[in-house]
């Protein structure tokens, strides 16, 4: 395995959750300075806290971890942190999910924004690492109604860090279909859809995805397996999907690592990137994903760099920005292969 190869490569993150990747250090002061209660206080804890009996208990967890949130300061140091981290595993492009919802009553949209944009653009000039954000809707959302202030913020803010429109929590019980609207008002502006579907829900789910919300690319979508003709339509239409295996196998989409579909979803033929989706809460990073995966399955370098590469072709970045980047990566990528002798 090319172990240090996969540690230096320039790399690129599609789907990585704001709230889902703040420090358990950083989250245990942050509970402590806003009053906030965690069934945890130290970070010994916080690892057993972190293992999950099902998608529910996670996002029960998963919102506790929402609520340590107050501040605009809180989303500006959480912001920094996750760019910080991002850069010492060299990924240079992040496409960032936040749920802004989940916050506005300590914390107006609009002050969320402006704080996580100081921490983009000091990351941008002191680090040399870009992220495009991604305010999601949560499938949980009552009254559906206020999906469409979310959609309408979004659309407004494009251009001021916002890049696309999410879907997230929990799939069963709460179809894309529901959120229909909010989505077409935000794709009327421009604003392109990047749902989470087929992690817990099965084909369907990621029918009304692709169908109801013309999802620019997929969460997960791992199950799209249990339906030959979604796989060819996803192949077809280049439908891309952003996998996370380790929180697959936290979540218990899959029972061991080796028994993750990803094989199977090159195999088929299908556009796949690798991210993390919510690190510490999965005890795992990136570089951690790529290491474990060409551990677990033997992926050759060559298949390596072309999870990389995909990422890179699916980002939402602009047609040269993305000619610019993959002829960076690609002088990085040799120049890594010449010094370790690949
Ligand atoms: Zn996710």
């Amino acid at each position: 395995m090319h172990e240090e190869f996969i540690r230096c490569m320039p790399k690129v993150e599609l789907h990585v959750h704001l709230e889902g990747s703040i420090r358990p250090e950083t989250l245990l002061n942050l509970a402590e300075r806003n009053g906030v209660v965690l069934p945890v206080s130290s970070i010994e804890e916080l690892e057993e806290w972190y293992q999950f009996s099902d998608f529910a208990h996670f996002i029960e967890i998963y919102f506790s971890i929402c609520d340590c949130i107050r501040t605009a300061d809180d989303f500006e140091l959480i912001a920094a942190e996750f760019l910080t981290h991002q850069s010492a595993q060299n990924i240079k492009y992040s496409e960032v999910i936040f749920t802004p919802y989940t916050h506005h009553e300590h914390v107006a949209f609009d002050e969320q924004l402006a704080a996580i944009n100081r921490a983009r653009e000091s990351a941008e000039t002191n680090l040399g690492v870009r992220m495009g954000l991604v305010p999601d809707i949560s499938r949980q959302m009552r009254p559906v109604e206020d999906s469409f202030r979310v959609a309408d913020w979004a659309a407004q803010n494009m251009g001021n860090g916002i890049i696309a429109l999410g879907l997230g929590g929990p799939e069963i019980g709460n179809p894309p279909e529901i959120f229909q609207g909010a989505f077409e008002r935000a794709r009327e502006a421009g604003l392109p859809s990047l749902p989470h579907a087929g992690e817990t829900g099965g084909p369907k789910s990621i029918w009304g995805a692709v169908n109801t919300l013309s999802a620019a690319r997929i969460g997960h979508g791992v199950r799209c397996l249990e339906d030959p003709g979604l796989v060819s339509f996803l192949r077809e239409k280049q439908i891309l999907l952003d996998v996370s295996p380790t929180g697959n196998v936290c979540l218990g989409v899959c029972p061991t690592l080796a028994e993750h579909p990803l094989p199977k979803l090159i195999d088929q033929g299908l556009f796949v990137t690798i991210n993390s989706d919510d690190p510490p809460m999965f005890n795992t990073t990136l570089t951690d994903e790529y290491l474990r995966i060409a551990k677990t399955f033997g992926f050759d370098i060559t298949q390596i760099k072309q999870f990389v590469i995909n990422g890179i072709h699916a980002s939402l970045l602009s047609q040269n920005t993305k000619y610019v980047l993959e002829n960076e990566f690609k002088i990085q990528f040799e120049d890594l292969e010449s010094e370790f002798g690949l």
